[in-house]
C-alpha cells in the first residue's frame, strides 16, 4: 500500500516537472521536487525559499552499517554463515577479510561515510571469539574504523562492567592473557574498544542512570568551511534484561523504544541537529527476507511498527536483532519517506544509507535518501591485515581448545537411566550449585534441565594430538556443557519447588505423558512415584536437601540456568522466581568446576529414585557401593543387609507389614549411625530416599 503510494507520487510529480521543462539528472530532479515539496514542512527552516539550492551544494552522507556479527571473524562455509539468497539464487558471502575489502570499496570516493554496528557484534559461537572474551572481535572492528555500536542484548551477556570496563576500557581481569587481555595479532595486550558503544534504553536499575550515552554526535563538513551535526540514537531491544543470555533482572533496567527514541529526537533537535539517525538493535521481517535480501515485500515485526510511529525528526532507521534482511521505505508519522533496512547477521551483508543533507537546514532531503544490502561477497581480494589477523586468532583457539584443564576417570555422557539421570547432567548441576554457593545470599542446591548439556566427556583420547585417555581439554568441556547463559541464584518457596518438580510430567496433546528429568546437585536426593496422577508424583517428605526434607513453607535459594528461571525449558513455575543474582557465565563456570576438582569422578546416579522401578536390588548395590567407597564403614554393612534381607523374606511371605517394619528398623538404623558418623550424609540420605520409595511402593 505504501509502496504504492509512493509510486503514485513520483508519478504524479514526474508528470508535474515534464509540464515544466525540469526533466534533469535523477538528483536535480528530487531535489527541486524535495524543494517544492510540501511534504517537508516539518523541517523547520527546511529548503530555503529565497536562495535557489543545486543539488551540489547538498552534502552527500554516506552511513555503512553492520549487524549481529557474533564474532564470525572466519570465512565458513555452512549455508547459515557462508551464504545468502538473492533473486538469483545464493551467493556466497561472509568473513570479516572480505568485509574489510567491501567496506573500503565501499567508501572509496565518499568524502563523508560513518560507520557503525547496529549491536550483536559479540557473544557469538566461534569458539575462537567466545573462548578469547570477544577480544578477537574487538580487534577487528577497531581495525576497520568503526565510528560506533549499538550495544545489542548480547553486548549485556556478562554484565554492564564488563562491557564498559573491559570492553570499552581495556580494563583486565583474572590472569592477563589467560583469563582476559590476551595478546591481539600484533603482539599487543588488549587494550579495549576505539569506538563507544551507546543505548538509550538501557538504565542501571538501581540508580536510574543510563548504562552508556544515550547517543552519538558526528561533524560531517559541509564543504564551505562548516560542520553539519549528524546525530545517532542508539537503542536495545526491551526483551535484553529478561532475556536468557542477558538476563540483568534486578541489576538492568529497559525502556520502551519509542519513547526512549522520541525523547532523545527532541534532545537532539533542541541542540540544533537536524538529521539524527536512529540505529535499533530490534528487528521484523518481510515475506521476501528469504529470498531478495533488498526486498520489502509484506513488512512485520517490531522494527516496523517503530519506523511508523517515531519521531518524524528521524531520517533514517538501521534495524537488527532478528537476523533479517531487507530493504524497505516506510512513511514517518508525518508521511515523509525514510528507509528502514536491516542487514542480516554474521558479517553476511552491510546494509549502505546514503542521505542528500541540506547544508541550510541541516536536515536530510528525504526523498533523495537511497539504501542498499551489499552482499560481502568473496569475489574481492581479502585483506591482507585482516587475514592475519583471523589466522592469528584461529591458531590461538586451537592452542586453547588443546589446553589440559582436568582430568576424568571414565566416560560423563547424557545418556539417562530409567530414572533420568546422567552422569553429565549431574556434573553440571554440581558445577552451578558451585557457583551459586558464591552468591551473597547463597545457594542451598541446584537444578539442570537437560538443554545446556551439547557433548559427552569421554574418557578415550579424542582425535587432539595433545589428548591422552582421561585427559579433558578445554574445548572438549567447552563443547560439552553450556550455551553463553548465565548462572542465576533465585527465591522459591518450597512449594514452588515441589510444583517445578511435578513439571517434569507434562500432558501431551495425544494424552500421553512426556518425561522431562531435571538433575539435581549432589546434596539432594528425592524420589518420585509416576503411578500416581500427574501433579502428585511428588512427595516433599521424600525430597531431601541435606538430609532435610522438602518444607513447603520455607523459602529456598535455588542455582539454575536464566534460559531455565524465564520458563524456556518448560517448567512454568520457574517463572515465579525471586531476588536473582547472576553468579557466572554457563562455559566459564563449568571450567571452573573442572579446574578446581581436577579430577572428576562420574557421580554415581543414585540421586533421583523412582518408586514405580525401585527393587531390593538397588538398596543393596547402593549400600554396597557406599561401602567400597568408605562412605558406609564395615561391618555396619552386614547389619543392614541383613536387615533389607529380611524385609525382602516377609515381602515374599506376603506379610507386608513386617516387611515394612524391617525397612523401618533399616531407616532408623542410617539414620543413628549417620547421627555417629558411621556413614556419610550422602550415603545417608541416599539408602533412605531409596528405602522410603520401597516401602511406597509396597505398601
Ligand atoms: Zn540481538
Amino acid at each position: 500500500m505504501k509502496q504504492m503510494r509512493k509510486h503514485l507520487l513520483l508519478l504524479l510529480v514526474f508528470v508535474l516537472l515534464v509540464g515544466n521543462g525540469l526533466m534533469g539528472s535523477l538528483e536535480a530532479f528530487a531535489s527541486t521536487h524535495a524543494r517544492q515539496s510540501p511534504v517537508l514542512t516539518h523541517t523547520e527552516g527546511g529548503p530555503s525559499s529565497k536562495e535557489e539550492l543545486n543539488h551540489e551544494d547538498l552534502v552527500e552522507l554516506q552511513i555503512l552499517g553492520l549487524t549481529d556479527f557474533h564474532g564470525y571473524l572466519k570465512a565458513l562455509n555452512d549455508k547459515n554463515n557462508g551464504q545468502i539468497n538473492s533473486p538469483d539464487g545464493p551467493i556466497t558471502v561472509g568473513g570479516a577479510a572480505y568485509m574489510a575489502t567491501h567496506l573500503r570499496n565501499l567508501k572509496a570516493g565518499k568524502e563523508n561515510s560513518i560507520l557503525f554496528s547496529a549491536g550483536d557484534d559479540f557473544s557469538g559461537w566461534p569458539f575462537e571469539v567466545a573462548a578469547h572474551r570477544e577480544e578477537p572481535t574487538i580487534e577487528f572492528l577497531n581495525a576497520i574504523g568503526l565510528d560506533f555500536s549499538v550495544a545489542g542484548n548480547h553486548e549485556f551477556d556478562v554484565s554492564s562492567d564488563f562491557l564498559k570496563n573491559h570492553i570499552m576500557n581495556g580494563k583486565c581481569f583474572g590472569v592477563i592473557n589467560e583469563d582476559s587481555c590476551f595478546n591481539d595479532s600484533t603482539g599487543q595486550r588488549f587494550q579495549g574498544a576505539d569506538y563507544e558503544y551507546i543505548s538509550a534504553n538501557v538504565r542501571e536499575a538501581d540508580s536510574g542512570n543510563l548504562v552508556l550515552k544515550p547517543y552519538v554526535i558526528k561533524q560531517i563538513p559541509d564543504g564551505k568551511g562548516n560542520t553539519i551535526p549528524v546525530g545517532f540514537i542508539g537503542l536495545t531491544t526491551p526483551t535484553t534484561v529478561e532475556g536468557s543470555t542477558s538476563f540483568q533482572v534486578g541489576a538492568l533496567t529497559n525502556d520502551p523504544l519509542l519513547e526512549s527514541a522520541n525523547k532523545y529526537a527532541k534532545v537532539l533537535k533542541e541542540m540544533g541537529i537536524k538529521t539524527i539517525i536512529a540505529v535499533v538493535h530490534e528487528g521484523g521481517s518481510t515475506k521476501s527476507d528469504a529470498i531478495d535480501f533488498n526486498g520489502c515485500d509484506r513488512p512485520f515485526g517490531p522494527i516496523f511498527d517503530f519506523a511508523k510511529q517515531a519521531s518524524a525528526e528521524i531520517d533514517a532507521i538501521i534495524g537488527g536483532h532478528w537476523h533479517a534482511k531487507f530493504n524497505c521505505s516506510i512513511d514517518d508519522p508525518e508521511g515523509n519517506p525514510r528507509p528502514v533496512i536491516e542487514g542480516a547477521n554474521h558479517g553476511r551483508l552491510i546494509s549502505e544509507i546514503n542521505l542528500s543533507i541540506d547544508p541550510v537546514s541541516k536536515d536530510v532531503v528525504r526523498e533523495m535518501s537511497r539504501s542498499l544490502n551489499h552482499p560481502v561477497t568473496r569475489d574481492v581480494p581479502a585483506d591482507p591485515v585482516i587475514s592475519k589477523m583471523v589466522a592469528y586468532w584461529d591458531d590461538k583457539g586451537k592452542e586453547r581448545w588443546a589446553k589440559p584443564i582436568a582430568r576424568q576417570t571414565d566416560d560423563l555422557t547424557r545418556a539417562r537411566n530409567d530414572k533420568g539421570e546422567s552422569t553429565l547432567a549431574n556434573v553440571a548441576a554440581d558445577a552451578h550449585l558451585a557457583a551459586g554457593k558464591k552468591a551473597a545470599n547463597p545457594a542451598d542446591f541446584a537444578l539442570t534441565a537437560a538443554s545446556p548439556l551439547r557433548g559427552d566427556l569421554l574418557y578415550n583420547k579424542g582425535k587432539n594430538p595433545a589428548d591422552s585417555d582421561g585427559q579433558i581439554l578445554f574445548g572438549e568441556q567447552w563443547h560439552a556443557h553450556g550455551y553463553a547463559n548465565p548462572v542465576l541464584v533465585v527465591t522459591f518457596k518450597g512449594q514452588q519447588i515441589k510444583e517445578i518438580l511435578e513439571e517434569q510430567w507434562r500432558l501431551k496433546p495425544d494424552g500421553s505423558v512426556s518425561f522431562h528429568p531435571l538433575a539435581v546437585s549432589q546434596n539432594v536426593h528425592y524420589t518420585y512415584n509416576v503411578d500416581k496422577e500427574l501433579n502428585h508424583r511428588i512427595n516433599p517428605d521424600y525430597f531431601l536437601i541435606n538430609g532435610e526434607p522438602l518444607d513447603l513453607e520455607r523459602t529456598y535459594r535455588v542455582a539454575a540456568l536464566a534460559y531455565i528461571v524465564i520458563g524456556a525449558d518448560g517448567y512454568e513455575t520457574f517463572k515465579e522466581y525471586r531476588d536473582p543474582v547472576r553468579v557466572g557465565g554457563d562455559y566459564w563456570v563449568f571450567l571452573d568446576y573442572l579446574k578446581n576438582q581436577k579430577v572428576i569422578e562420574p557421580p554415581a546416579l543414585h540421586r533421583v529414585t523412582s518408586t514405580t522401578l525401585i527393587t531390593m536390588n538397588e538398596i543393596q548395590n547402593v549400600l554396597n557401593h557406599y561401602v567400597n567407597s568408605g562412605d558406609v564403614e564395615k561391618p555396619l554393612d552386614k547389619g543392614l543387609s541383613s536387615r533389607l534381607k529380611m524385609a525382602e523374606h516377609h515381602f515374599n511371605q506376603n506379610s507386608e507389614d513386617k516387611a515394612i517394619k524391617e525397612l523401618e528398623k533399616f531407616i532408623t538404623y542410617v539414620d543413628k549411625r549417620s547421627m555417629q558418623r558411621f556413614i556419610s550424609q550422602e550415603a545417608h540420605d541416599v539408602l533412605e530416599v531409596k528405602a522410603r520409595a520401597l516401602m511406597e511402593k509396597w505398601l
